[in-house]
């Protein structure tokens, strides 16, 4: 599969990111406020805003130029979250500079992982971010040996998959851990987030920049 996966992807990608948390962001902050320390929708909110505020004073073009305008917007923002989230995006940026292919994405998605579990030290079962990254890496490379048809769906849907398994567990990791079996039953908002990540780059793969649907976040 050398094709890449979609024209525009990176400004689709993007904007349905944008699009995405501009709905879910409340939710995502409901659920730190339930299992963390509340400041994960404020978070994210400024991530957003950074992003943006990229966006318009850089007017990118290429797949990196986005993608650099999201992690520079997430280092700017503090808790645990935002430096991880924002080393996870510079890896994506770095896996091509105009459109990425899938496999350029897939390598991008593990490199960031990586750098994620490197800083982090979480591991699948930790109840955070890397319950829905992992999945998805893992969907996305068998989805690239056997030549789905919309690797990145199946991605996204493996990263859902893994951020509502977090409600069963409770925390190892971040601050969620503080408040032990309190949170479980509660799903992990670092999870979500990143699986809305996955959501809006399946919908760009299909030309698309509208919002995910997060109502599973809702009806866990
Ligand atoms: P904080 O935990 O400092 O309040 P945020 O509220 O910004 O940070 O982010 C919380 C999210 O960060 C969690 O939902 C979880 O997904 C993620 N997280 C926390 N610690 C780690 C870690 N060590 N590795 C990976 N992700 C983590
Ligand atoms: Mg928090």
């Amino acid at each position: 599969m050398t094709n890449t996966i979609a024209p525009g992807f990176g400004k689709l990608w993007v904007t349905g990111i944008l699009n995405s948390f501009r709905d879910a962001t409340e939710s995502l902050g409901d659920l730190d406020r339930r299992a963390g320390d509340g400041d994960f929708g404020t978070n994210i909110a400024t991530a957003m805003r950074l992003t943006q505020g990229n966006v318009d004073s850089s007017s990118p073009g290429t797949y990196r130029e986005w993608v650099t305008c999201v992690y520079r917007g997430f280092l700017g923002v503090g808790g645990t979250s935002g430096p991880l989230f924002g080393m996870f995006f510079r890896d994506l940026a770095r896996a091509a500079d105009a459109e990425p292919t899938v496999a350029e994405f897939a390598e991008g998605l593990a490199a960031g992982l990586a750098t994620v579990q490197r800083y982090g030290g979480a591991e699948v079962g930790h109840k955070t971010m890397v319950d829905a990254v992992d999945p998805a890496v893992r969907a996305l490379q068998g989805a690239l040996a056997s030549h789905d048809d919309a690797p990145l769906t199946a991605a996204a849907a493996a990263a859902v998959e893994g951020a509502r398994s977090t409600a069963g567990i409770v925390a190892r990791r971040g601050r969620a851990s503080y408040v032990g079996e309190v949170a479980r039953g509660v799903l992990d908002p670092g999870a979500c987030a990143a699986a809305i990540m996955l959501q809006a780059a399946a919908a760009a793969a299909q030309g698309s920049d509208g919002p995910a649907d997060t109502s599973w976040i809702d009806t866990p």
